[in-house]
């Protein structure tokens, strides 16, 4: 018999964000196909994407519409650098954004990491034009994410991410995380927000006029397992920066797109930032690009004569034509299917399916914003995530927990079969990681 798919792809590639050794006891699973929310492997078995393929395709995949979008744009334009060029896709799609979000200049790269590190670079030159070269530090919150590359570890407050690289890397400053489960007793998460945020004031009276930016996750910090805060925090977060002269990045990276229910997470609070990043969902999960979004302020502070004081910073792939071609089908389909709406309605089928898990004697902290679940799950097995996600796969869901959160982030895309396909694989996921932890004691 030929050598599987699987067993070649772990011989020749690097699996991310996976220990390799572990593949000798299970094999990556190989996929011929996705439609919709499903995955399809090269066996014909099939599994609902629970978490849009690490948060990106927001409308399943292979969407039609923007299938079509990227094969008219193939027609047309591949690829142009945008040094000295421009072409319609990246103008429109940066007048949209800027009509989106009020920050009307774009800055492309093609990944989320590369996103943090333009809005880390251009708030410092910012300060450094504005002739304050000492703001150049950063803060951030405890348990942040930001991405992985040099720059963005900085801003990464995950041990086992950054750990290695440490003599890398120029850490930044944390402050305490709202995370509304930190609530001591008789607090609201509305209590911690302001609790936390009088901590960040604390360090901005000593700091301030070192640092050049508070770079934070709005509303939750996904990767720190699905860590949901007040918007109280982003509202008092904003009038200390500016007191402070510091300014805000929201890495939207994750939440936008409508996954806290509006369009961006910041909205919430009503908050106008000084940088956005965005990536993820951005092209719908289809191809990969970054933005940030900027005032006219920090615009303005690079506009002059001389060149060193321009933002010279590139990416080969900046604006390509088809990723942006991606990005506008993407922001059709919001506004034609008004699916900020259509999400409300499907948020209330998916919570009313997934009750039975929140209730689950072993579950801890059920919590929900707009199309994002998690549940904290009370367990001593020190690999529940790996256990877990093998068996959600056993009943044809992709889930896998971070630590002991398990979540859901699904595609916008549920029909009522596809809903009740994810409760219950997720619930019966848990009753077999459950019963192999009983087996195990
Ligand atoms: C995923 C993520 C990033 C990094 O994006 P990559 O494309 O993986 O580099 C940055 N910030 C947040 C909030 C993210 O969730």
């Amino acid at each position: 018999m030929s050598e599987s798919l699987a067993a070649r792809s772990v011989r020749t590639v690097w699996h991310p964000c996976t220990q390799m050794k572990l593949h000798e006891a299970q094999l990556p699973i190989a996929i011929a196909r996705a439609s919709g929310p499903w995955l399809h492997d090269v066996d014909g078995k099939r599994y609902l994407d629970g978490i849009s393929s690490w948060w990106v395709n927001l409308f399943g995949h292979g969407h039609p519409h923007i299938k079509a979008a990227l094969t008219d744009q193939l027609e047309h334009l591949d690829h142009v650098m945008l040094a000295g060029f421009t072409h319609a896709p990246v103008v429109e799609l940066s007048e949209r954004l800027a009509a989106l979000t009020g920050l009307g200049h774009a800055f492309y790269g093609s990944d989320g990491a590369s996103a943090t590190e333009i809005a880390l670079k251009m708030s410092a030159h910012y300060w450094r034009n504005r002739g304050r070269p000492t703001k150049c530090r950063f803060v951030g919150l405890a348990g942040g994410y930001h991405g992985e590359t040099v720059g963005a570890l900085a801003v990464t407050d995950v041990p086992l991410f950054r750990e290695a690289y440490a003599p890398l890397v120029r850490l930044a400053a944390t402050v305490s995380s709202p995370d509304a489960r930190g609530a001591k007793a008789a607090e609201t998460s509305i209590d911690v927000a302001r609790r936390c945020v009088a901590s960040l004031e604390a360090w901005l009276i000593t700091y301030a006029q070192d640092t050049a930016a508070l770079i934070v996750e709005p509303l939750v910090q996904c990767a720190a397992g699905m860590a949901m805060y007040d918007a109280e925090y982003l509202r008092v977060a904003r009038q200390l920066c500016d007191r402070h002269e510091v300014h805000l990045i929201v890495d939207e990276i994750a939440t936008g797109f409508g996954r806290t229910g509006t369009m961006f997470a910041h909205q919430q609070a009503g908050i106008r930032p000084d940088f956005i990043c965005l990536s993820k969902g951005l092209t719908g999960g289809t191809l990969p690009l970054s933005t940030v979004l900027t005032t006219d302020d920090v615009y303005e502070a690079f506009y002059d004569d001389e060149v060193a004081r321009g933002f010279l910073h590139s990416h080969s792939y900046t604006g390509n034509p088809l990723a942006c071609r991606a990005a506008l089908a993407t922001l059709e389909i919001f506004e034609r299917l008004d699916v900020l709406t259509a999400n409300v309605r499907l948020a209330r089928d998916l919570d009313k399916a997934l009750a039975p898990l929140s209730a689950h004697p072993r579950v801890r902290d059920a919590r929900h914003l707009g199309m994002i679940w998690a549940w904290d799950v009370e367990t001593a097995l020190p690999d529940f995530a790996r256990r877990y996600h093998r068996h959600a796969m056993a009943h044809g869901v992709l889930l896998r927990p971070i630590g002991r959160t398990l979540y859901a982030m699904p595609p916008y895309v549920l029909d009522a079969k596809a809903v009740q396909w994810l409760a219950q694989g997720a619930l019966a996921a848990l009753e077999a990681t459950l019963a192999e932890e009983r087996t195990a004691a």
